[in-house]
């Protein structure tokens, strides 16, 4: 071909490629997110294949490997795995029973909390007190608790239609619970379960012993179990509670952040990262919680690849490792990013579950927040409409010390602690439709926020 003619198709093709407009890109990455099943199929793998994945546990390897796999396979230019130290934590046994004069026995539906110490072999046997905030434990002192099992019984608040809020606001009884207990001398801990829920599913969750605390072992009952037992105690204050956990903390082992990456085609040692964590809860598939996010993180790549969008930044999708239990793998990302000296200009992190989409926090104020969210009007015609100030996630966050902007996935959140840390999160719970529609939210976001650079 002469010369003259070959400059003149790439000028072509070049023009071309420049002249789609935005909104013509979007339409063609919801299209091509909302038809294809390939993510929804890596989900049903993750779920199925790969249950029990937490921290430092064979199934989390066998992900790592499935994931890194399908990151190769979306056609991500390269794609590695990072190490980082996990907790290595096994439930074994679990089982609580009422031993009342009153009401006879009755066995309670429990899940131990993750990294709690076990019981003696033979279990434990001791009264048990009610109490619903730590100042009430404190009111109740040494001389109520000591040798008794504490349990917090104080619901999530239903009024509040955020139900992170409503999360939030009861779960420092799992997470601290423990501890504070232990100063007043308690054996043991039952937490009524973090949800919204009513059922007779318990959610776990990890607690954190304090610095020079006796650790004591602490489990997590079901909300119809935790009515149970407070009815029965009502009956009978002086009943017993028979509590064994086996469970058993053993050195940290090695696991692995899965990595996958586009080179960027003006700026590729600028960095936007989307992610979501791989690891799981032991009792639970972990669908919501968080293989979605991981498979939405994994589809974005897919998307650019396929529909040939090259963004200027580089683009990483991160399966993080260990959110769950102690957050090494975010906090391992971003030491690393450090000390390469990389510049990460936004991260987006997916790990609300995989309802509907909703839109995007954004860790930002003033005019960029402004500008941020006059982004919204690109969704508009997929029903995505909320942006707002807010935070990004946790595995994200450790970024921040590098000036990342931080974002978060925002999807209908209603019915998300239904199935958060619970063997009730399922990859039957999870929508394809609404699995498809998160992917394709964050591609289109990534895509505007490299064009623009707010
Ligand atoms: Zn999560």
């Amino acid at each position: 071909m002469p010369r003259l003619s070959l400059f003149l198709l790439t000028f072509l093709l070049v023009s071309q490629t420049e002249a789609q407009q935005p909104d013509a890109v979007i339409r063609s990455i919801f299209n091509e997110a909302l038809t294809d099943t390939t993510a929804y199929h890596h989900l049903r793998y993750i779920t199925k294949k790969t249950r029990g994945r937490i921290p430092g546990s064979r199934e989390a390897l066998l992900a790592v490997e499935y994931t890194r796999q399908a990151l190769i396979d979306a056609g991500a230019d390269t794609v590695w795995l990072q190490e980082v130290t996990v907790p290595h934590w096994e439930r074994g046994e679990e089982k609580a029973m009422i031993i009342s004069d009153e009401s006879g026995m009755r066995e309670l539906t429990i899940a131990a909390l993750g990294l709690s110490v076990g019981t003696a072999q033979e279990g434990l046997t001791a009264g048990v007190v009610e109490v619903h905030s730590f100042d009430e434990l404190a009111r109740l002192g040494k001389e109520k608790i000591e040798g008794k099992i504490v349990f917090f019984n104080r619901p999530v608040d239903n009024t509040l239609i955020n139900t992170f809020a409503g999360y939030g606001g009861a779960v420092n009884q799992r997470t601290q619970g423990p501890s504070e207990a232990s100063r007043y001398g308690a054996a043991a801990v039952i937490v009524r379960s973090v949800t919204h829920a009513l059922n007779d599913f318990p959610h776990t969750g990890v607690t954190r012993y304090a610095a020079g605390i006796k650790p004591i072992p602490a489990a997590a009952v079901s909300t119809m179990d935790a009515g149970i037992l407070s009815e029965a105690l009502k009956r009978d204050p002086d009943l017993k509670l028979h509590l064994l956990l086996t469970c058993k903390n053993y050195p940290d082992t090695i696991s692995y952040n899965v990595i996958g990456e586009i080179y960027g085609s003006s700026r590729p040692g600028e960095y936007i990262t989307v992610g979501g964590h791989l690891d799981a809860w032991d009792n639970s598939e972990g669908a919501h919680d968080d293989a979605g996010g991981c498979v939405q993180s994994i589809e974005v790549i897919r998307l650019f690849k396929k529909l040939g969008v090259r963004p200027r930044r580089s683009v990483r999708a991160v399966m993080f490792m260990n959110e769950e239990m102690t957050g090494t793998g975010g906090r391992e990302y971003a030491a690393r990013a450090m000390e390469r000296g990389e510049v990460h200009y936004a991260a987006i992190e997916s790990d609300r579950g995989v309802m509907a989409p909703r839109g995007f926090t954004f860790d930002a104020s003033g005019e960029r927040l402004m500008k941020l969210k006059s982004l919204a009007e690109w969704f508009e015609p997929y029903n995505i409409r909320d942006f707002d100030q807010g935070g990004g996630g946790s595995d994200i966050a450790p970024l921040k010390q590098l000036g990342t902007l931080q974002i978060g996935y925002i999807p209908e959140i209603q019915r998300y602690f239904w199935y958060h840390h619970s063997a009730n999160d399922t990859f039957e719970q999870v929508n394809i439709r609404e699995l498809q529609g998160g992917s394709a939210s964050m591609a289109a976001l990534i895509y505007l926020l490299d064009i623009y650079g707010y």
